[in-house]
Protein backbone atom coordinates (compact mmCIF):
# COMPACT_ATOMS: atom_id res chain seq x y z
CA UNK A 1 0.00 0.00 0.00
CA UNK A 2 1.52 3.26 -0.82
CA UNK A 3 -0.11 6.51 0.95
CA UNK A 4 0.82 9.98 0.19
CA UNK A 5 1.32 12.06 3.61
CA UNK A 6 0.60 15.78 3.53
CA UNK A 7 3.83 16.78 5.89
CA UNK A 8 7.50 15.64 5.91
CA UNK A 9 8.22 14.94 9.25
CA UNK A 10 11.62 14.66 8.33
CA UNK A 11 11.82 18.12 7.39
CA UNK A 12 10.26 19.02 10.82
CA UNK A 13 12.94 16.98 12.47
CA UNK A 14 15.76 19.16 10.99
CA UNK A 15 13.89 21.95 13.47
CA UNK A 16 14.95 19.87 16.35
CA UNK A 17 18.01 19.52 18.04
CA UNK A 18 17.06 16.45 20.17
CA UNK A 19 16.85 14.50 16.47
CA UNK A 20 20.33 15.58 15.37
CA UNK A 21 23.65 13.45 16.06
CA UNK A 22 25.14 14.60 19.32
CA UNK A 23 28.02 12.44 21.21
CA UNK A 24 26.46 12.54 24.18
CA UNK A 25 23.03 10.97 22.44
CA UNK A 26 21.88 7.67 20.88
CA UNK A 27 19.36 8.63 17.96
CA UNK A 28 16.05 7.78 19.69
CA UNK A 29 12.17 6.82 17.69
CA UNK A 30 10.56 9.59 20.44
CA UNK A 31 7.24 8.31 20.84
CA UNK A 32 7.00 9.10 24.46
CA UNK A 33 4.85 12.80 23.06
CA UNK A 34 1.79 12.49 25.38
CA UNK A 35 4.30 12.92 28.65
CA UNK A 36 6.40 15.91 26.82
CA UNK A 37 7.57 16.75 23.64
CA UNK A 38 11.13 17.83 22.02
CA UNK A 39 11.83 21.64 21.27
CA UNK A 40 12.47 23.39 18.26
CA UNK A 41 15.31 25.72 17.89
CA UNK A 42 13.40 28.38 17.79
CA UNK A 43 12.01 27.92 20.74
CA UNK A 44 15.61 27.42 22.76
CA UNK A 45 17.10 30.33 21.08
CA UNK A 46 13.92 32.35 21.85
CA UNK A 47 14.55 31.63 25.69
CA UNK A 48 18.17 31.80 25.61
CA UNK A 49 17.76 35.30 24.01
CA UNK A 50 16.02 36.33 26.90
CA UNK A 51 17.90 35.36 29.21
CA UNK A 52 21.46 36.59 27.24
CA UNK A 53 19.99 39.83 26.44
CA UNK A 54 16.58 40.72 28.19
CA UNK A 55 16.49 39.67 31.75
CA UNK A 56 14.82 41.69 34.32
CA UNK A 57 11.46 41.56 36.56
CA UNK A 58 8.34 42.08 34.90
CA UNK A 59 5.70 44.50 36.08
CA UNK A 60 8.18 46.04 38.70
CA UNK A 61 11.71 47.37 37.75
CA UNK A 62 11.62 51.81 36.49
CA UNK A 63 14.13 50.81 34.13
CA UNK A 64 13.98 50.25 30.20
CA UNK A 65 15.50 46.59 31.18
CA UNK A 66 12.26 45.73 33.29
CA UNK A 67 9.94 47.54 30.73
CA UNK A 68 11.14 45.19 27.97
CA UNK A 69 10.92 42.36 29.80
CA UNK A 70 7.01 43.26 30.64
CA UNK A 71 6.48 44.01 27.01
CA UNK A 72 8.10 40.70 25.67
CA UNK A 73 6.30 38.59 28.86
CA UNK A 74 2.62 40.52 28.07
CA UNK A 75 3.31 39.91 23.97
CA UNK A 76 2.89 35.82 24.90
CA UNK A 77 0.29 36.27 27.12
CA UNK A 78 -1.31 38.52 23.88
CA UNK A 79 0.16 35.38 21.70
CA UNK A 80 -1.51 32.44 23.81
CA UNK A 81 -5.19 35.00 23.79
CA UNK A 82 -4.62 34.81 20.01
CA UNK A 83 -3.59 31.17 19.73
CA UNK A 84 -7.08 29.92 21.34
CA UNK A 85 -9.33 32.59 20.37
CA UNK A 86 -9.54 34.31 24.01
CA UNK A 87 -11.80 37.27 23.70
CA UNK A 88 -8.68 39.33 25.54
CA UNK A 89 -5.50 38.58 27.06
CA UNK A 90 -6.47 39.12 30.60
CA UNK A 91 -8.95 35.68 30.31
CA UNK A 92 -4.72 34.23 30.22
CA UNK A 93 -3.51 33.42 33.32
CA UNK A 94 -0.09 32.02 33.49
CA UNK A 95 0.48 29.29 35.41
CA UNK A 96 3.41 26.23 35.91
CA UNK A 97 1.32 24.08 34.11
CA UNK A 98 -1.88 22.25 33.39
CA UNK A 99 -2.00 20.84 37.18
CA UNK A 100 -1.26 24.24 38.74
CA UNK A 101 -3.94 25.74 36.39
CA UNK A 102 -6.83 22.99 37.61
CA UNK A 103 -5.72 23.49 41.40
CA UNK A 104 -5.87 27.10 40.99
CA UNK A 105 -9.16 27.03 40.04
CA UNK A 106 -10.60 24.05 42.36
CA UNK A 107 -8.96 26.03 45.16
CA UNK A 108 -9.67 29.74 44.01
CA UNK A 109 -13.23 29.39 42.10
CA UNK A 110 -14.43 25.61 44.11
CA UNK A 111 -13.64 26.35 47.69
CA UNK A 112 -15.67 29.74 46.82
CA UNK A 113 -18.71 28.66 45.03
CA UNK A 114 -18.92 24.46 45.79
CA UNK A 115 -20.77 24.04 48.94
CA UNK A 116 -21.95 20.85 50.75
CA UNK A 117 -24.29 18.95 48.61
CA UNK A 118 -23.22 20.33 45.74
CA UNK A 119 -22.06 18.46 42.82
CA UNK A 120 -19.26 18.20 40.09
CA UNK A 121 -18.88 15.63 37.40
CA UNK A 122 -15.58 14.08 36.63
CA UNK A 123 -15.00 11.53 33.46
CA UNK A 124 -13.42 7.87 34.34
CA UNK A 125 -10.46 9.00 32.26
CA UNK A 126 -9.60 11.89 33.56
CA UNK A 127 -5.75 12.40 34.01
CA UNK A 128 -4.64 12.34 38.32
CA UNK A 129 -4.55 16.35 37.32
CA UNK A 130 -8.03 17.12 36.68
CA UNK A 131 -9.13 14.30 39.09
CA UNK A 132 -7.14 14.84 42.64
CA UNK A 133 -8.17 18.58 42.76
CA UNK A 134 -11.69 17.90 42.59
CA UNK A 135 -11.69 14.91 44.91
CA UNK A 136 -9.85 17.18 47.89
CA UNK A 137 -12.49 19.77 46.88
CA UNK A 138 -14.87 17.42 47.11
CA UNK A 139 -13.83 15.87 50.32
CA UNK A 140 -13.15 19.31 52.30
CA UNK A 141 -16.67 20.72 50.96
CA UNK A 142 -18.71 18.35 51.59
CA UNK A 143 -19.31 17.66 47.46
CA UNK A 144 -20.45 14.50 45.74
CA UNK A 145 -17.86 13.94 43.01
CA UNK A 146 -19.74 11.38 40.57
CA UNK A 147 -17.98 9.83 38.30
CA UNK A 148 -18.95 9.46 34.50
CA UNK A 149 -18.11 6.09 33.18
CA UNK A 150 -16.88 5.04 29.84
CA UNK A 151 -18.37 3.14 27.42
CA UNK A 152 -16.42 -0.59 26.58
CA UNK A 153 -15.03 1.45 23.52
CA UNK A 154 -13.21 4.26 25.78
CA UNK A 155 -15.73 6.92 24.57
CA UNK A 156 -18.13 9.10 26.76
CA UNK A 157 -21.92 9.21 26.18
CA UNK A 158 -23.45 11.98 26.45
CA UNK A 159 -26.84 10.47 26.93
CA UNK A 160 -25.17 9.67 30.20
CA UNK A 161 -23.89 12.89 31.28
CA UNK A 162 -27.35 14.47 31.04
CA UNK A 163 -28.57 11.48 33.56
CA UNK A 164 -26.06 12.66 35.98
CA UNK A 165 -26.21 16.58 35.62
CA UNK A 166 -28.71 18.15 37.99
CA UNK A 167 -29.34 21.45 39.38
CA UNK A 168 -26.75 20.76 42.27
CA UNK A 169 -23.91 20.12 39.54
CA UNK A 170 -21.35 23.09 39.66
CA UNK A 171 -18.96 21.85 37.28
CA UNK A 172 -18.36 18.77 34.68
CA UNK A 173 -14.55 18.81 34.44
CA UNK A 174 -13.37 16.53 31.19
CA UNK A 175 -10.41 16.54 28.98
CA UNK A 176 -10.20 17.03 25.39
CA UNK A 177 -7.87 14.08 24.48
CA UNK A 178 -7.35 11.34 26.83
CA UNK A 179 -3.88 10.62 27.54
CA UNK A 180 -4.59 6.80 27.83
CA UNK A 181 -7.62 6.26 25.35
CA UNK A 182 -6.24 8.76 23.00
CA UNK A 183 -10.24 9.34 22.69
CA UNK A 184 -11.46 12.80 21.67
CA UNK A 185 -14.32 14.51 23.67
CA UNK A 186 -16.88 16.41 21.99
CA UNK A 187 -16.11 19.25 24.90
CA UNK A 188 -18.37 21.91 22.92
CA UNK A 189 -21.34 19.26 23.36
CA UNK A 190 -20.43 18.94 26.91
CA UNK A 191 -20.37 22.49 27.55
CA UNK A 192 -23.61 22.96 26.29
CA UNK A 193 -25.67 20.48 28.42
CA UNK A 194 -23.67 21.45 31.68
CA UNK A 195 -24.70 24.97 30.69
CA UNK A 196 -27.92 23.67 29.82
CA UNK A 197 -27.96 22.26 33.65
CA UNK A 198 -26.34 25.14 35.56
CA UNK A 199 -23.13 24.14 35.55
CA UNK A 200 -19.72 25.19 34.67
CA UNK A 201 -17.52 23.82 32.13
CA UNK A 202 -13.47 22.66 32.72
CA UNK A 203 -11.77 21.13 29.53
CA UNK A 204 -8.35 20.07 30.33
CA UNK A 205 -6.06 20.46 27.01
CA UNK A 206 -3.17 19.28 27.74
CA UNK A 207 -3.56 16.69 25.43
CA UNK A 208 -5.31 18.47 22.45
CA UNK A 209 -3.43 21.76 22.28
CA UNK A 210 -0.68 20.79 20.09
CA UNK A 211 -2.64 18.47 18.16
CA UNK A 212 -5.45 20.74 16.19
CA UNK A 213 -7.55 23.88 16.40
CA UNK A 214 -8.74 25.21 20.06
CA UNK A 215 -11.12 28.14 20.14
CA UNK A 216 -12.37 28.26 23.45
CA UNK A 217 -15.55 30.95 22.47
CA UNK A 218 -16.70 27.89 19.99
CA UNK A 219 -16.20 25.38 22.81
CA UNK A 220 -18.01 27.89 24.96
CA UNK A 221 -15.86 26.58 28.09
CA UNK A 222 -15.72 28.19 31.28
CA UNK A 223 -11.87 27.45 32.06
CA UNK A 224 -9.53 25.52 30.02
CA UNK A 225 -6.06 24.66 30.52
CA UNK A 226 -2.52 23.44 29.10
CA UNK A 227 1.27 22.90 29.69
CA UNK A 228 3.47 24.46 27.42
CA UNK A 229 5.78 21.68 27.79
CA UNK A 230 3.51 19.49 25.89
CA UNK A 231 3.53 21.97 22.82
CA UNK A 232 7.22 22.29 22.09
CA UNK A 233 7.72 24.93 24.39
CA UNK A 234 9.40 24.92 28.15
CA UNK A 235 8.52 22.96 30.96
CA UNK A 236 7.28 25.45 33.63
CA UNK A 237 4.78 27.48 32.16
CA UNK A 238 1.44 26.54 31.77
CA UNK A 239 -1.87 28.23 30.68
CA UNK A 240 -5.16 28.64 32.51
CA UNK A 241 -8.10 30.51 30.52
CA UNK A 242 -11.02 31.46 32.27
CA UNK A 243 -13.78 34.10 31.09
CA UNK A 244 -13.18 37.46 32.46
CA UNK A 245 -16.54 37.19 34.72
CA UNK A 246 -15.52 34.25 36.51
CA UNK A 247 -11.97 35.87 36.80
CA UNK A 248 -13.35 38.89 38.88
CA UNK A 249 -15.54 37.07 41.03
CA UNK A 250 -12.52 34.53 42.12
CA UNK A 251 -10.07 35.28 45.27
CA UNK A 252 -6.33 34.66 45.06
CA UNK A 253 -5.20 31.63 44.41
CA UNK A 254 -1.52 31.92 45.95
CA UNK A 255 -0.76 36.09 47.41
CA UNK A 256 2.26 38.07 47.52
CA UNK A 257 3.92 40.38 45.07
CA UNK A 258 2.52 41.44 42.06
CA UNK A 259 -0.77 40.56 42.43
CA UNK A 260 -2.42 43.73 44.83
CA UNK A 261 -3.12 46.99 44.61
CA UNK A 262 -3.50 48.02 47.79
CA UNK A 263 -1.53 47.17 51.22
CA UNK A 264 -2.89 48.57 54.50
CA UNK A 265 -3.03 47.11 57.53
CA UNK A 266 -6.65 47.66 57.34
CA UNK A 267 -7.47 46.68 53.60
CA UNK A 268 -6.15 44.99 50.84
CA UNK A 269 -7.30 45.63 47.22
CA UNK A 270 -6.31 42.77 44.91
CA UNK A 271 -4.87 43.24 41.38
CA UNK A 272 -7.08 43.13 38.46
CA UNK A 273 -7.03 39.64 36.64
CA UNK A 274 -4.91 37.90 35.38
CA UNK A 275 -2.18 40.02 38.03
CA UNK A 276 -4.58 38.63 40.64
CA UNK A 277 -3.97 34.95 39.94
CA UNK A 278 0.32 35.52 39.32
CA UNK A 279 2.00 35.83 42.83
CA UNK A 280 5.27 36.47 42.77
CA UNK A 281 7.64 36.69 39.87
CA UNK A 282 6.28 34.79 37.45
CA UNK A 283 7.51 32.21 34.36
CA UNK A 284 8.98 35.10 32.33
CA UNK A 285 11.83 32.99 29.92
CA UNK A 286 9.39 30.24 30.08
CA UNK A 287 6.30 32.26 28.87
CA UNK A 288 8.66 33.82 26.00
CA UNK A 289 9.58 30.54 24.78
CA UNK A 290 5.56 29.23 24.60
CA UNK A 291 5.09 32.28 22.47
CA UNK A 292 7.93 31.04 19.97
CA UNK A 293 6.27 27.34 20.82
CA UNK A 294 2.91 28.62 19.66
CA UNK A 295 4.61 30.69 16.41
CA UNK A 296 6.03 27.19 15.89
CA UNK A 297 2.88 25.14 15.63
CA UNK A 298 0.90 27.75 13.50
CA UNK A 299 4.49 28.19 11.44
CA UNK A 300 3.18 24.65 10.12
CA UNK A 301 -0.60 25.31 10.81
CA UNK A 302 -2.55 23.44 13.09
CA UNK A 303 -5.11 22.44 10.45
CA UNK A 304 -2.12 20.79 8.20
CA UNK A 305 -0.55 19.55 11.77
CA UNK A 306 -4.53 18.16 12.89
CA UNK A 307 -4.94 15.92 9.17
CA UNK A 308 -1.14 14.99 8.82
CA UNK A 309 -1.40 13.49 12.53
CA UNK A 310 -4.63 11.75 11.90
CA UNK A 311 -2.98 9.97 8.75
CA UNK A 312 -0.54 8.56 10.46
CA UNK A 313 -2.94 7.78 13.74
CA UNK A 314 -4.47 5.34 10.97
CA UNK A 315 -1.52 4.15 9.45
CA UNK A 316 -0.14 3.38 13.24
CA UNK A 317 -4.10 1.77 13.81
CA UNK A 318 -3.58 -0.30 11.19
CA UNK A 319 0.13 -1.47 11.67
CA UNK A 320 -0.65 -2.14 15.58
CA UNK A 321 -3.73 -4.29 14.87
CA UNK A 322 -1.17 -6.52 12.35
CA UNK A 323 0.41 -7.71 15.98
CA UNK A 324 -0.19 -10.78 17.16
CA UNK A 325 -1.16 -11.32 20.89
CA UNK A 326 -1.45 -6.93 20.99
CA UNK A 327 -4.42 -5.88 22.72
CA UNK A 328 -4.63 -1.88 22.27
CA UNK A 329 -7.47 0.34 24.07
CA UNK A 330 -9.68 3.43 23.23
CA UNK A 331 -11.94 3.84 20.00
CA UNK A 332 -11.19 2.34 16.67
CA UNK A 333 -10.59 4.12 14.29
CA UNK A 334 -11.65 7.53 15.77
CA UNK A 335 -9.13 9.06 17.90
CA UNK A 336 -6.22 10.99 18.68
CA UNK A 337 -2.06 9.62 18.51
CA UNK A 338 -2.08 8.67 21.84
CA UNK A 339 -1.92 4.30 21.77
CA UNK A 340 -2.22 2.10 25.17
CA UNK A 341 -1.87 -1.48 24.60
CA UNK A 342 -0.92 -4.77 25.96
CA UNK A 343 1.01 -7.56 24.46
CA UNK A 344 0.46 -11.07 25.81
CA UNK A 345 0.29 -10.78 29.41
CA UNK A 346 4.07 -9.37 29.53
CA UNK A 347 4.22 -6.39 31.82
CA UNK A 348 4.49 -2.88 30.08
CA UNK A 349 7.95 -2.20 32.05
CA UNK A 350 9.25 -5.17 30.25
CA UNK A 351 7.65 -4.08 27.00
CA UNK A 352 9.12 -0.40 27.19
CA UNK A 353 12.71 -1.92 28.83
CA UNK A 354 13.23 -4.41 25.39
CA UNK A 355 11.65 -1.71 23.20
CA UNK A 356 14.59 0.57 24.88
CA UNK A 357 16.93 -1.28 23.27
CA UNK A 358 16.20 -0.70 20.39
CA UNK A 359 16.24 2.82 20.93
CA UNK A 360 12.46 3.32 20.84
CA UNK A 361 11.48 5.55 23.55
CA UNK A 362 7.87 5.06 24.94
CA UNK A 363 5.54 4.91 28.15
CA UNK A 364 4.39 2.26 30.66
CA UNK A 365 2.20 2.16 33.57
CA UNK A 366 -0.90 3.29 34.80
CA UNK A 367 0.00 7.14 32.85
CA UNK A 368 -0.65 8.81 36.25
CA UNK A 369 -5.02 8.00 35.32
CA UNK A 370 -5.73 5.30 38.08
CA UNK A 371 -8.80 4.91 38.17
CA UNK A 372 -8.76 4.27 34.24
CA UNK A 373 -6.40 1.78 34.69
CA UNK A 374 -8.43 -0.03 36.87
CA UNK A 375 -11.38 0.16 34.24
CA UNK A 376 -8.46 -1.42 32.00
CA UNK A 377 -7.32 -4.29 34.33
CA UNK A 378 -3.97 -2.55 35.08
CA UNK A 379 -0.92 -1.28 33.45
CA UNK A 380 -0.25 -0.07 29.80
CA UNK A 381 2.52 0.38 27.71
CA UNK A 382 1.87 3.39 25.46
CA UNK A 383 3.23 5.46 22.55
CA UNK A 384 2.38 8.46 21.05
CA UNK A 385 2.75 10.88 18.12
CA UNK A 386 3.96 14.34 17.08
CA UNK A 387 3.99 16.23 14.27
CA UNK A 388 8.20 14.68 13.70
CA UNK A 389 7.15 11.61 13.81
CA UNK A 390 6.75 9.02 10.16
CA UNK A 391 5.34 5.99 8.93
CA UNK A 392 9.21 4.40 9.50
CA UNK A 393 8.69 5.37 13.39
CA UNK A 394 5.44 3.72 13.70
CA UNK A 395 7.36 0.66 11.46
CA UNK A 396 10.41 0.53 14.19
CA UNK A 397 7.78 0.60 16.71
CA UNK A 398 5.96 -2.84 14.92
CA UNK A 399 9.48 -4.05 14.68
CA UNK A 400 10.65 -3.78 18.08
CA UNK A 401 7.50 -5.24 19.51
CA UNK A 402 8.46 -8.22 17.54
CA UNK A 403 11.60 -8.45 19.14
CA UNK A 404 9.59 -8.22 22.34
CA UNK A 405 7.60 -10.98 21.31
CA UNK A 406 10.54 -12.90 20.56
CA UNK A 407 12.48 -12.03 24.24
CA UNK A 408 9.70 -13.31 25.92
CA UNK A 409 8.44 -16.33 23.91
CA UNK A 410 5.28 -14.98 22.14
CA UNK A 411 6.78 -15.13 18.74
CA UNK A 412 5.60 -18.59 16.30
CA UNK A 413 8.88 -20.48 15.64
N1 LIG B 1 -3.91 16.37 31.86
C1 LIG B 1 -3.57 15.45 30.95
C2 LIG B 1 -4.63 14.87 30.08
C3 LIG B 1 -2.24 15.05 30.83
O1 LIG B 1 -1.91 14.12 29.94
C4 LIG B 1 -1.27 15.62 31.69
C5 LIG B 1 0.13 15.19 31.65
O2 LIG B 1 0.45 14.12 31.18
C6 LIG B 1 -1.68 16.59 32.61
C7 LIG B 1 -3.00 16.95 32.66
C8 LIG B 1 -0.72 17.25 33.54
O3 LIG B 1 0.17 18.07 32.85
P1 LIG B 1 1.38 18.75 33.63
O4 LIG B 1 2.13 17.63 34.31
O5 LIG B 1 2.17 19.40 32.54
O6 LIG B 1 0.81 19.72 34.60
Amino acid sequence: MTATYTLDAGEIRKQFPFFQPHPEMRSVIYLDNAATTQKPYAVIEAVSHFWAHHNANVHRGGHGAGAKASELYEAARARVAQFINAREPAEVVFTRGTTEAINLVASSWGETFVNTGDEIIVTEMEHHANLLPWMRLAEKRGAHLKVWRITDDGRLDLEALDRLLTERTRLVAVSHVSNVLGTVNPVAEICQRAHAAGALCLVDAAQSIAHMPIDVQAIDCDFLAFSGHKAYGPTGIGVLYAKRALLETMPPYQVGGGMVQVVRWERLVWAEPPAKFEAGTPPIGEAIGLHAALDFIDSIGRDAIERYERELTEYALQRLQEVPDLRLYGPIPDRAGIFAFTLGDIHPHDIATVLDTRDVAIRSGLHCAHPLGERLGGATARASLAIYNDTQHIDALIDALDEVRRVFGLARA
